[in-house]
């Protein structure tokens, strides 16, 4: 086969077209030149049903997999969410803790006898 170049002297390298309308043709093409040529006009019924088959699935396959990413990121986000709020729970907690400490403390401080510091608000 002879080589093939573009108006800016590149090789146009062979390829099969996937469109829908004409599956299975073979073109050359430089997709930064926007150069284009028909390479054969005459693909089989039987490979463009082919073809048309093949692209119908992986449309359906596209789709399911639209499908599944959309369920992968609304559980992803209900699991954010759960270890967000646990987290604010711990936080609550921690922090609840540290208050009570704090308060206890600053009885025990006030107060001169440790042991008996709480005994002697009442
Ligand atoms: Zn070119």
């Amino acid at each position: 086969m002879p080589e093939v170049r573009c108006r800016c002297e590149y090789l146009a390298p062979m390829k099969m077209s996937w469109s829908y309308v004409n599956p299975g043709k073979r073109y050359r093409g430089n997709g930064s030149c926007r150069y284009f040529e028909w390479m054969d006009y005459d693909v089989s019924e039987c490979v463009s049903n082919m073809i048309r088959g093949l692209l119908k699935m992986a449309d359906k396959y596209e789709k399911e997999i639209d499908k599944l990413q959309f369920t992968i990121e609304k559980k992803r986000y209900k699991i954010n969410k759960k270890i967000w709020e646990s987290n604010m729970k711990f936080l609550y907690g921690f922090g609840s803790g540290v208050v009570f400490a704090v308060f206890v403390m600053s009885i025990w401080m006030r107060s001169g006898l440790p042991s008996v510091g709480l005994l002697q608000l009442k």
